[in-house]
């Protein structure tokens, strides 16, 4: 039987007086989720930890059931997504293009430059250094003002902290050895610290910054880093679940994930034509995803995720008819929390689910939504989400079997017979 994840990318929110107290999916009209939700098993999931919020990318990590301490950092998927080969040698950072000046530290005055065109990006990125003692330099571009820096040498660790300090205002970060005192990782933090007084003395004075400067712009005077990682080792999805696998959704983000896990992507126009993909393909294992869901919560305007929330419902009525009907297992969660009001990006709080098809425990439950799927019978972790698709699809192997050198949480399609 064919699997369908269906995230909505930062699902669950929190109360908000404008929707009189309620979330924006308990506010949302929502018609379809709702009869999914009278045919499922519901309950919530927490991502990774209570009140611990995840980014996109672990949560997505987790859910594809992979251990957390494996996560080769988002550095690494900005990487994948950008066609860099990933090297044995090296480390992979996030940067973005910002505006400093010099005040007691280097000062953030805009953290993206946001009005910097491609061509300026290009013209500037001829001036950032290629090697600085012993470490070759590497940019790319990815998207607008961000882009990927690439480490490379023997001495080069991944193990470093952010020069990015994630809030506007504020103070370019010393970057340092994170988590561990090991030779090379302060040998790589102090060249890049290095290397970013060069990149800023070398954009300071880039012809394209001063006629920024003379036409009243903000320069794109400096590099922040975040997000380090390296080359991972990880089991493709195929091998580790024995599910041949799609990622259909629109972001690059996405392309990055399946990259770095071995599944297929599929771009789709528009979300109505993501469940047709979904449903018409041969995949054993389909993860739809919106990001839709989660850009409203970031706009702290709780109408607006209302609206998307009502949009995806009336996109969703041929998968509602194929899961009602039994044709497949549907899933339908969020990745993790992005509150539409107050401070934080991310939130931690759980997410509610719910699972359709044959061989579910229906419940109680009739509305799609944080508290009534609280009153559910599931309370499970992100991480436990492949097993229980396994099981529900009659995958699952009884714990302990030894089919093959390897131990797999599946029935294997193959067995190594004895001649
Ligand atoms: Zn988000």
């Amino acid at each position: 039987m064919k699997t369908v994840l269906m995230i909505l990318d930062g699902l669950g929110d929190r109360p908000h007086d404008v929707l009189g107290g309620k979330t924006p999916l308990e506010a949302a009209f929502t018609p379809n989720l709702d009869k999914l939700c009278e045919h499922a098993e519901t309950g919530i999931m927490i991502p990774y930890k209570q009140g611990l919020p995840l980014g996109t990318e672990v949560a997505h990590f987790l859910l594809f059931g992979y251990p957390i301490d494996e996560f080769p950092g988002r550095g690494i998927i900005n990487a994948l997504t950008r066609g860099f080969e990933l090297k044995d040698k090296a480390a992979y950072l996030s940067t973005s293009w910002a505006y400093v000046e010099e005040e007691d530290g280097i000062s953030i005055k805009e953290r993206w430059v946001s009005d910097l065109s491609d061509e300026e990006v290009v013209g500037l990125m001829t001036v950032l250094p290629d090697f600085l003692d012993g470490i070759e330099f590497e940019w790319k571009q990815s998207v607008d003002v961000h882009g990927v820096l690439k480490l490379e040498g023997d001495k080069v660790s991944p193990e470093l902290s952010d020069s990015d300090p994630f809030y506007d205002n504020s103070y370019v970060m010393k970057v340092e050895a994170f988590e561990t005192n090991s030779e090379n990782a302060n040998y790589t933090a102090n060249t890049i610290n290095k290397y970013l007084f060069e990149v800023y003395e070398r954009l300071k004075k880039h012809p394209i910054n001063l006629r920024r400067i003379a036409e009243g712009k903000n320069p794109a005077n400096f590099l922040l880093t975040k997000w380090a990682g390296k080359k991972p080792n990880l089991p493709p999805f195929k091998e580790k679940h024995g599910l041949n696998s799609a990622i259909v959704a629109n972001g690059l983000l996405m392309r990055g994930i399946a990259t770095l896990l071995g599944m297929d992507f599929i771009r789709y126009k528009g979300f109505e034509n993501g469940v047709e993909i979904a449903l018409n393909s041969d995949y054993e294992f389909i993860h739809l995803h919106t990001k839709d869901t989660d850009e409203a919560a970031h706009t702290k305007n709780p109408l607006n995720k209302v609206k998307v929330f009502e949009r995806i419902d009336g996109e969703i009525k041929a998968l509602v008819d194929s899961a009602l009907r039994g044709d497949i297992l549907l899933i339908v969660t969020g990745d993790h929390s992005t509150p539409s009001s107050g401070t934080l990006i991310h939130s931690g709080e759980p997410v509610p689910i719910m699972f359709i098809g044959k061989n579910v425990r229906i419940d109680d439950v009739k509305n799609f939504g944080e508290r009534s799927c609280a009153k559910g019978s599931i309370r499970m972790f992100g991480s436990d989400l492949i097993q229980m698709i396994l099981n529900l699809t009659d995958r699952a192997q009884f714990y302990n079997f030894r089919s093959g050198s390897k131990a797999l949480n599946h029935i294997p399609k193959e067995i190594n017979k004895l001649r």
